[in-house]
């Protein structure tokens, strides 16, 4: 009797394993860090050995504490860390280098060069997505291109690139599947997002050879079988998204106009556009956001670098907070922001504005500005720069919507909830389970094994916790919003 999915959540900087039951309910998690590497200053890496044992070490480890056996495990699905590059030897299993990760700008100076010689439009156009060190295409090719003999023997069809996805799915297999699905295809700059397939002028573009390439498969089938050791039963891996996408699924954003905004150290916001490709225009990347065998839906995405970790800062930084989730009773001490805006340009400014040279400011204080209107205005941040995420989301896509959904630590602050709706006068429904990215990974294994019947059984099963409601008047409304644009405008271009 089948009764469990497994999730794998491969992340930045940590593995988990989380066992749901038929009724979405968390039957044990295990996670384990594993060391991040800076070769130099804006290098990141990971040695993929690490990814993969400590994944399969939570696997095993949550299997155990459960006291389940591999005959009740229904399916196994992944959701992974985005566009980190893994190169192997196909033979050996070796990997040429380590996993360079989707923060690492080693290769800016090359995607500036790319930018310059008016390449921009053309990848746009394929992949939805801007030209930056962060998508998979530029990091391949620095591997090839800086590891002895590795273009050669990529061209001699020796060597496999994967995103992590793929790398854990070679791995389990014992080296038989070369697989990623659409919604990781769609983030390496790589992918053609309107034809579905790996687009030859992008590989020459990039210089990638096509056999290093893994299948491109839907989010939700069978890819291959895990045999848990000593267990002798082929288990289906049967469910692979990336992080967001599988959180946009796990929120059950089925249809166009459904939007979800995760509040983590940043926060990210995908919205359902449907069927149609409309690549964004703007400061936004078009992306693929659900796919399964009837249907591919494509998503806008925005994300903003500092969301949590600007309640972090107050509390490792400034120390005026002890526990991060003092911040609401802090914030709710006082009656309003007592005009004080709080604009967390740590590291520049992310979408819509873009600017590497803004810095972080604090505006608006006077003689009568207390520490709780500082804690507060620095809450209000994280909902005032999704309220603009939201407004280009809407604006690009041309897809207004009513609700979002939310998730990610910093959404059990109900003071941010509040202040989310109020400001963007939409209502924000925060679901019983918060773990809404290993939850799509499961659904999606779990539907393409039979254990879930279909989207109508997932969205109705769906929990919501608490709907959060608008209610400020528009002329509050309106000014609050209009302060903090012009707080923002204070802080762009700043360090140039
Ligand atoms: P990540 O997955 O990016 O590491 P999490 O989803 O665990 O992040 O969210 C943690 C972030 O949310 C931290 O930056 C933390 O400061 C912030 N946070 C957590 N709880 C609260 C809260 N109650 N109010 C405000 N911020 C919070």
């Amino acid at each position: 009797m089948k009764k469990y999915i497994i999730a794998l959540d491969q992340g930045t900087t940590s593995s988990r394993a989380i066992i749901f039951d038929k009724n979405k309910n968390i039957v044990e998690v295990r996670q384990k860090e594993f060391p991040q590497i800076f070769p130099k200053p804006g290098w990141v890496e990971h040695d993929p050995m690490d990814i993969y044992s400590t994944q399969m070490a939570v696997l095993h480890e949550a299997v155990a504490a459960a006291g389940i056996t591999s005959e009740e495990i229904a399916a196994i699905g992944i959701t992974n860390q985005r566009e980190t590059t893994i190169v192997w030897d196909k033979k050996t299993g070796e990997p040429v280098y380590n996993a360079i990760v989707w923060q690492c700008s080693r290769t800016s100076a090359e995607c500036e060069e790319y930018i310059r010689k008016g390449y921009g439009k053309t990848v746009r156009e394929k992949t939805g997505l801007l030209i930056d060190s962060y998508f998979s295409a530029t990091k391949i090719r620095w591997i090839l291109d800086h590891v002895e003999g590795a273009r050669e023997r990529a061209e001699k069809g020796e060597l496999l690139f994967g995103t992590v996805d793929t790398w854990l799915v070679w791995k389990m297999t014992g080296g038989k599947v070369h697989v990623t699905d659409m919604t990781n295809a769609s983030r390496t700059m790589l992918y053609n997002i309107r034809e579905l397939r790996w687009d030859p002028e992008l590989l020459e573009l990039f210089g990638i050879p096509e056999s290093m390439l893994p299948k491109v498969c839907t989010s939700s089938e069978i890819y291959g079988h895990y045999d848990l050791p000593g267990e002798g039963t082929e288990v289906p891996i049967s469910g692979i998204a990336g992080d967001q996408q599988a959180a946009l699924f796990g929120q059950a954003c089925f249809e166009s106009g459904e939007a979800k905004n995760t509040y983590g150290t940043g926060c990210f916001m995908l919205m359902n556009i449907g069927e149609e490709c409309r690549i964004s225009e703007g400061k936004l990347v078009t992306t693929i956001g659900i796919s399964l065998k009837d249907r591919v839906q494509y998503a806008v995405e925005g994300s903003v670098f500092v969301g949590g970790a600007v309640i972090q800062w107050l509390r490792d930084g400034l120390q005026i907070l002890e526990k991060s989730s003092d911040s609401e009773a802090a914030a709710l001490s006082v009656a309003d922001n007592g005009g004080v805006y709080f604009v967390p340009a740590f590291t520049g400014l992310g979408a819509p504005h873009w600017d590497m040279y803004a810095r972080g400011a604090i505006l608006g204080i006077t003689r009568g500005t207390t520490k709780e209107h500082i804690i507060r205005a620095a809450v209000e941040s994280m909902a005032f720069q999704s309220m603009e995420l939201l407004e280009s989301l809407q604006d690009e896509s041309g897809v207004s919507i009513d609700r979002l959904r939310v998730d990610g630590g910093a959404c059990a602050n109900d003071f941010l909830m509040q202040f989310q709706s109020d400001i963007c006068g939409v209502k924000i429904e925060r679901p019983e389970i918060r773990e809404t990215t290993a939850l799509g990974a499961a659904y999606l294994a779990g539907l393409a094994t039979g254990f879930w019947g279909s989207l109508s059984e997932i969205r109705e099963g769906r929990k919501i916790e608490t709907i959060f409601e608008p209610d400020m008047d528009e002329e509050e409304r309106a000014q609050l919003a209009a302060d903090w644009k012009k707080a923002v405008g204070r802080t762009l271009d700043w360090a140039k």
